[in-house]
């Protein structure tokens, strides 16, 4: 275990942000967390996790610890006729193991291919894409306590999923390193390509669904995100910006009447979701930029560094929109990108 101090975390966010960490620590296995918290200093500190940094926009040196978890090995715990369930270490990348799983023909990851960061963070963020959720395949959850390093496991159904976030998120949020997340996944006879996403059943159209392997779904969900979503290595983003929000009968009834082609989907709970890229787009920010902040010309959720932005540069340009829409619409977007 390696203490590095005063680190530039460049390296580790997607945004490509240049601040520092008082301390940098990598964390492979339980006992770590012991060695390090008997260090007084460190034990001191606030402690943060991250990942790959792809949800995370950095606006300033960061005081205290920041731990990344690399224990990244991948086990077959038990398996069925139907189903493999495997377990992964949290360091390993999420596409490597989306890839692994569709080579080995399983159902069940091949709708979140291209999502960048690590396996820790799909059920902090419960990430979805494509019609697919972390949570479809999640059965369990294997934390360590960056306090004292007890290993605490948590059930699919004690993981309180919701749309971007879950129990990690939310009251454990810098308590819990996640360590392993076991997935149950179904094998090539069982299993059925996830097609809810039109652009994706348009690309597969022209198949038999019983032909369709995980491999062509991955590879299908791979083009087309290739061709909509800026590449954080040639341009830093991270992703989808905003929520898409959600607004009830009523105000939807009134946005309706004054915007007749709003794209909209309508939630279990009869209430109405609007793509956030579209009413950015529709407030003329796509394409537009603020200093060495942009909206990705490709797709207006997406805020991009066009190259030298602090995480202020990128703060500013998030409040004009907001504010752009908010007055357009009367409604406040929300970041899903976790600011720190
Ligand atoms: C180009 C691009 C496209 C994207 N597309 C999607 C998409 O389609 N769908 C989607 O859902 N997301 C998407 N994202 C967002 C992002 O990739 C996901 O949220 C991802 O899961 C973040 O992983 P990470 O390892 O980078 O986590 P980080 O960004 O480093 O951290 C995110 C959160 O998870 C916590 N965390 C990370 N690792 C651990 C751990 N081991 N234990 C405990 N807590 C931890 C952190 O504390 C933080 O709260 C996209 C991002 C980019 C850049």
């Amino acid at each position: 275990m390696h203490i590095q101090a005063n680190y530039s975390l460049k390296p580790h966010n997607t945004f490509q942000i240049d601040v520092k960490t008082q301390y940098y620590i990598e964390i492979n296995k339980p006992s770590d967390i012991l060695t390090l918290r008997s260090d007084l200093k460190l034990a001191s500190l606030p402690w943060r996790i991250i990942g790959g940094g792809s949800n995370l926009l950095f606006t300033d040196d960061l005081p205290g610890v920041t731990v990344r978890c690399t224990f990244d090995q991948l086990k077959l715990v038990k398996e069925d006729k139907e189903s493999v369930w495997i377990s992964v270490g949290s360091g390993m990348s999420w596409h490597d193991l989306v890839e692994y799983t569709v080579e080995n023909n399983w159902w069940g990851l091949e709708n979140l291919a291209l999502i960048p960061g690590t396996v820790g963070a799909a059920p902090v963020q419960n990430i979805g894409a494509y019609g697919a959720e972390a949570r479809d395949t999640i059965t369990r959850v294997q934390t360590l306590n960056i306090y004292d390093g007890q290993r605490i496991r948590y059930r699919n159904a004690d993981c309180n999923f919701g749309y971007r976030t879950s129990i990690f998120k939310q009251e454990f949020t810098n308590q819990l390193l996640i360590h392993r997340v076991t997935f149950r996944l179904k094998k090539l006879a069982h299993g059925k390509p996830n097609l809810v996403y039109d652009p994706l059943k348009q690309v597969l159209k022209d198949l038999d669904k019983k032909d369709i392997t995980p491999k062509m779904v991955f590879d299908a969900v791979v083009d087309i995100r290739k061709s909509r979503i800026p590449d954080p290595s040639q341009q830093g983003n991270a992703g989808s910006f905003f929520k898409n929000p959600v607004v009830d009968l009523e105000y939807f009834e009134k946005l309706i009447k004054d915007y007749p082609d709003i794209p909209h989907h309508r939630t279990l709970d009869g209430a109405y979701k609007i793509p956030a890229g579209w009413l950015i787009e529709q407030a003329g920010w796509k394409g537009r930029s603020h200093g060495h902040a942009g909206v990705s010309s490709r797709h207006a959720l997406v805020l991009v560094n066009l190259g030298g932005a602090s995480g202020k540069d990128i703060c500013e340009l998030y409040h004009l929109v907001q504010e752009d829409v908010n007055h357009k619409f009367g409604i406040y977007l929300e970041p899903e990108v976790i600011i720190l």
